[in-house]
């Protein structure tokens, strides 16, 4: 178990560009606002979307791509390191026209209209690195 403390830094809002990819619109973000910790979501809804399973066996993402508009019902993340850069782990709930819905890490999606919050965590750096056991890029315990 990793287990580390941060003080609130800033808190973002922002309006994502219509036609943009999100995550790296999300990731541009952050960067240019050297954001290097901290807890993001996002409302709004995606013209198109890619989603990730991770086969715990294998430990290979398998791609769900999702080639209708959907809602974006519920997307949180974090935001941490990964080689030496400001990196955003996200998960999304994506609900289409029926109210059926998608699950799992968000890989890419463009934006339809999107709005984003991020509250900054100011502390020691927390840094992602490949786990042996489960072959995931997670938080390391220095
Ligand atoms: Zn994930």
């Amino acid at each position: 178990m990793v287990i580390r403390e941060f003080e609130n830094g800033r808190s973002l809002l922002a309006r994502l560009e219509h036609g943009e990819e999100i995550i790296g619109q999300i990731t541009s973000i952050i960067r240019e606002k050297d954001i290097r910790a901290g807890q993001l979501s996002v409302i709004g809804a995606l013209e198109q979307a890619e989603i990730g399973y991770y086969d715990q066996v294998s430990h290979i993402y398998q791609g769900i791509q999702i080639n209708e508009p959907v809602e974006l019902a519920s997307c949180s993340g974090n935001i941490s390191l990964l080689k030496g850069q400001p990196y955003v782990h996200v998960h999304a709930v994506l609900s289409g026209r029926k109210g059926m819905v998608w699950a799992g890490h968000l890989t890419s999606g463009r934006i339809f209209a999107a709005e984003l919050y991020v509250l900054e965590l100011v502390g020691a750096d927390l840094i992602r690195s490949e786990d042996n056991v489960t072959g995931l890029n997670l938080w390391g315990d220095e």
